[in-house]
């Protein structure tokens, strides 16, 4: 045991200081639950004095640590080394306050999206941010990642859901700010440079989240078109049409939406598999007869004016269910190749067609190179590419890396979308950061935690 774990073991409680085949028995990732884990230490702090605590002595002994959270994150955030001294979030699962006028949750760390979305439910409130990992993501590593998912275009990111924020600092400071207000220009916002820093600045505690009213109707709507240009175009009509209730425009393309809606696939496709584009529209509003009544419309409308070529929509409960099981249920496309890169890019909106079709046509040129699907939240901008592959090797990696992410540079795109810098995709953070915007994250995280003890070697590498 080394001398820092003999002094975390005397400050803790003796419960909270994972040792040995404790320390095994867990893991770095929910997908990788048969890898032991290795790592000097678990410790498991339950409030933000003990977290303070622990970073007190880590930091006066050097000792790196890393965040586990849900541990659902996409791009390596939560690797460990076995010198690293690991800091779960689990016990501080606390939920303090729900304030039905201000409409804010305040919530420990440790506390799971699906329990925050239920805990406000009963006030006919919602937490709107929604994703496939809601049953495992906590809301510490969801700010940690700035996470995004399904109505990104209506709600905004994480980012736009966090008013207040507790913070412990590498060297144990703790930064509190847990404030219920939307509006605070009293200097620097200091809660945004924690937002997304991937716990590389400091160790998010506490959060106020900002809550809204729950719509009380959900329409949906299946469209095919007949390019891109009809996409965009449809995008800014319904939009205007929809008196800002649009909160899903969800793009698939030709050969996604068919693999999505033929077996193994558990659904059908509501319309058929005859068109270039599809997208899976939702309003959230107040009535829903009205909704639906002015969804039909517009639909009408755009397919006189040849914007859309074919429309169904959801009008029952059973039909919402199926139109959505289409779009998330993603893990269809992986049962078609043994192996598989995925991708997660922004490209700005009128240039997504474009640049999609050209990444999958060299893609295609790869003999390595099965299927490329496409899809993704296009009204935020955001792409997703899945590349089958029929073997696995870094050469072949590195040619698919380069195809799809050197058309970035110079169009004002990103690398990650929502997912993050983590150790996946270091390498290519250049593409879409200028070397002056690194060199300013590189000062914030020497100016913030000197001896970097957080989450060493994510983002950026420290000299
Ligand atoms: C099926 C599936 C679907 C997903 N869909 C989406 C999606 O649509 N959109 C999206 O954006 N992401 C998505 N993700 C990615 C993932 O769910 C998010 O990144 C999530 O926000 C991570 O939360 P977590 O608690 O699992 O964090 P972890 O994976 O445990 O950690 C993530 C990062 O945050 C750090 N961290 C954790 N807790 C703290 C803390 N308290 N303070 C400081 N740092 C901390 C970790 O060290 C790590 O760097 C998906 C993942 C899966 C598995």
């Amino acid at each position: 045991m080394t001398d820092v774990v003999k002094i975390l073991k005397q400050a803790l409680a003796e419960h909270q200081v994972l040792l040995g085949e404790d320390v095994k028995e867990r893991y770095e990732h929910i997908w990788r639950m048969d890898q032991p884990l290795d790592a000097l230490a678990v410790l498991l702090p339950s409030s933000t004095e003990e977290m303070s605590q622990i970073l007190q002595i880590c930091n006066k002994y050097n000792q790196p640590v890393v965040l586990h959270g849900g541990l659902t994150n996409l791009v390596g955030n939560t690797i460990t080394d076995k010198e690293e001294i690991v800091i779960s979030t689990e016990r501080m699962n606390k939920i303090e306050e729900i304030d039905q006028h201000a409409r804010t949750i305040s919530v420990q760390c440790g506390v799971i999206l699906e329990e925050v979305q239920n805990a406000v439910k009963p006030y006919e409130l919602l937490f709107p941010l929604n994703f496939g990992a809601k049953g495992s993501a906590q809301i510490g590593g969801i700010i940690s990642t700035n996470a995004g998912g399904l109505r990104v275009f209506k709600y905004g990111m994480t980012r736009n859901l966090v008013l207040g924020l507790e913070v412990v600092l590498a060297d144990g400071t703790i930064l509190s700010s847990m404030k219920k207000i939307i509006k605070d220009n009293s200097g620097y916002d200091l809660k945004q440079l924690f937002i997304g820093s991937e716990g590389t600045l400091g160790i998010v505690t506490k959060a106020v989240l900002k809550l809204v009213e729950a719509p009380k109707s959900r329409v949906s709507a299946m469209v095919g078109l007949k390019d891109y240009d009809s996409v965009v175009s449809f995008l800014k009509y319904m939009d205007r049409g929809t008196a800002g209730t649009l909160s899903g425009f969800e793009l698939m393309w030709n050969n996604t939406y068919k693999t999505l809606t033929t077996e193994p696939a558990v659904v059908k496709p509501p319309i058929p598999h005859d068109y270039p584009y599809y997208v899976l529209l939702e309003c959230l509003g107040s009535n829903q007869d009205n909704d639906l009544q002015r969804l039909e419309k517009l639909l009408e409308t755009a397919l006189e004016k040849n914007i859309i070529i074919d429309a169904a929509i959801a009008s029952t409960e059973a039909d919402l269910q199926w139109f959505w099981t289409i779009r998330e249920d993603v893990r269809v496309m992986l049962t078609h190749f043994k192996y598989d890169q995925q991708f997660d890019i922004s490209i700005p909106i009128p240039l997504i067609g474009e640049v999609a079709n050209k990444i999958t046509a060299a893609l295609n040129q790869l003999d390595v190179v099965q299927t490329v699907f496409t899809f993704g939240h296009v009204a935020d901008g955001n792409v997703h590419f899945v590349v089958g592959k029929s073997e696995l090797n870094e050469t072949t990696t590195e040619q698919i890396n380069d195809i799809v992410y050197s058309p970035l540079k110079g169009l004002g795109g990103s690398v990650s979308a929502e997912h993050g810098i983590g150790v996946d995709k270091k390498k290519f953070l250049k593409l879409c950061r200028s070397d002056s915007e690194i060199a300013t994250m590189k000062l914030l995280k020497k100016s913030l935690d000197p001896k970097n003890i957080l989450n060493r070697g994510k983002i950026i590498t420290i000299e």
